[in-house]
């Protein structure tokens, strides 16, 4: 029987993995982390399908809520072939590497919570180590670039569409043949907005019987990415030119990429003020030095700045801190630095040092440039708390705060719509990846624009193709 089982990101946004069993392949798209809304002990929970049975894991792209499961995979059996496109396996790599250093530190934490509940068996080493996240890599992984096809049986093949989401990101397309009829299953992965400012755009997706589509943003349109710069460029300048700093916290992936190259687009243009920039996060660093590398995945105007200029993401103003110790010697600039810092969502790193040191100044402004998840540092701020705690000490805050909706790097309802709108044929359509509320929303735009039945699938719940 041929059939698809969600076992993460159903009528949720985190821990994506579906379960694909077709013509006697078993294939997993996706070993994501949860987050968040269920707790991380969730992935300390075992996998309810034969690890060791599944022929391909299939990964369409680098964020931890669709690959943060991956060593654990591994450490439990895995033994098939990983295919992803070149520059998604590289991501992988330094996000996995952080996240198990992240999860050394989180497991204790857990440890004592589950000792309190006398429920100490369930979680008793971490998630995963450096060590398991080094077998990954010396896994058979197959690169798939996009657009080319990949047999993965005689039956079946795979292809994989430019989701215009992250660099590397891909939706994947599933040509298989059912009973001498050609059929295709198309997972969407996350997939990026018509308006992208560094990538290249969604590729159109020409031909499905049946689609599994995200639908984080299924309920609203962002802002345009226009007004959004405009927004951002403003507090900027404004900011500076009354001597303050600006504090950007920032996700390593792509969010901060898209601020280097508009604030190399602002020196260029002579609009920035005098200022140092700082890029104070080794992760977003290694990741930015990515992007730089494939200028092919970049869209056309950053493709020809690599070739004419060069690395699209350097300029004269930039300092990129590698060590704890230059991070703090940032506190010593009194004014005109713009930092920018992760976590993007204020709960670690580097950037609560900053925010310690700035807060209190109303000179100073804090942007950011991407969502606050509730129970974070960030989301404190943005509720326009007077004191915050950091690091203990209670901080008044005093400086500028802000907030830019518009740089999402996942598409809005009507992108999604359009998306599907050139869609042959399509027959059978299941939301996935996206909150309960928002999907019903999604649900009835759904029937109205394109006069599709759209299903919301559970956990674990059986989808027959
Ligand atoms: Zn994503």
């Amino acid at each position: 029987m041929n059939r698809v089982t969600p076992y993460g990101a159903a009528q949720s946004v985190t821990g994506s993995c579906h379960l694909v069993e077709l013509l006697g392949l078993k294939i997993l798209i996706d070993c994501g982390m949860f987050q968040g809304e269920f707790g991380l002990e969730k992935n300390y929970d075992d996998f309810e399908f034969d690890v060791n049975e599944i022929d391909y894991l299939i990964i369409t792209h680098g964020h931890l809520d669709h690959i943060g499961r991956v060593p654990k995979l591994v450490k439990d059996g895995f033994n098939g072939v990983i295919i992803a496109t070149q520059a998604t396996k590289e991501i992988a790599n330094i996000m996995l590497n952080d996240s198990a250093k992240i999860l050394k530190e989180e497991y204790k934490t857990l440890r004592r919570k589950a000792k309190r509940r006398g429920d100490e068996k369930r979680i008793t080493e971490p998630l995963y180590t450096i060590d398991h996240v080094k077998e990954v890599f010396l896994k058979e992984w197959q690169i798939l670039e996009y657009r080319k096809e990949l047999n993965l049986s005689k039956d079946v093949a795979i292809t994989f569409g430019d989701a215009g989401h992250i660099l590397g990101s891909a939706f994947v397309m599933i040509d298989y043949k059912d009973k001498e009829s050609k059929k295709r299953v198309v997972f969407s992965g996350d997939i990026g907005s018509k308006e992208r400012m560094i990538l290249d755009p969604l590729d159109t997706l020409s031909s499905a019987d049946t689609l599994f589509i995200e639908s984080t943003y299924g309920d609203r349109n962002h802002r345009s990415l226009k007004e959004s710069i405009k927004e951002f460029k403003e507090t900027v300048i404004n900011t500076l030119k009354r001597d303050g700093n600006v504090i950007i916290p920032s996700f390593a992936i792509e969010r901060t990429q898209e601020i280097l190259w508009l604030l190399n687009n602002m020196q260029a243009d002579g609009e920035l003020p005098k200022c140092q920039v700082f890029l104070d996060s080794p992760l977003a660093t290694k990741a930015t030095r990515l992007y730089a590398k494939y200028p092919v995945h970049l869209n056309e105007e950053l493709e020809l700045h690599a070739q004419e200029n060069g690395n699209p993401f350097k300029f004269a103003s930039l300092n990129i801190s590698a060590t704890k110790q230059e991070s703090l010697l940032i506190n010593k600039v009194k004014s005109r630095a713009i930092i920018i810092a992760g976590s993007g969502m204020c709960h670690g790193g580097r950037i609560m040092h900053h925010l310690k040191h700035r807060l209190w100044n109303e000179k100073n402004c804090v942007i950011f440039v991407g969502f606050q998840v509730e129970g974070t540092l960030g989301r404190e701020i943005i509720n326009g708390y007077e004191y915050v705690k950091i690091y203990g000490e209670d901080i008044i805050v005093k400086a500028q705060v802000e907030t830019i909706n518009g740089f999402s790097a996942h598409a809005g309802q009507n992108d999604m719509i359009e998306w599907m709108s050139n869609i042959r044929d399509l027959k059978n359509l299941y939301l996935i990846h996206g909150e309960k509320d928002k999907m019903k929303i999604f649900t009835q735009k759904i029937k109205e624009e394109l006069d599709l039945d759209a299903k919301i699938v559970k956990y674990a719940e059986i989808v027959e193709l």
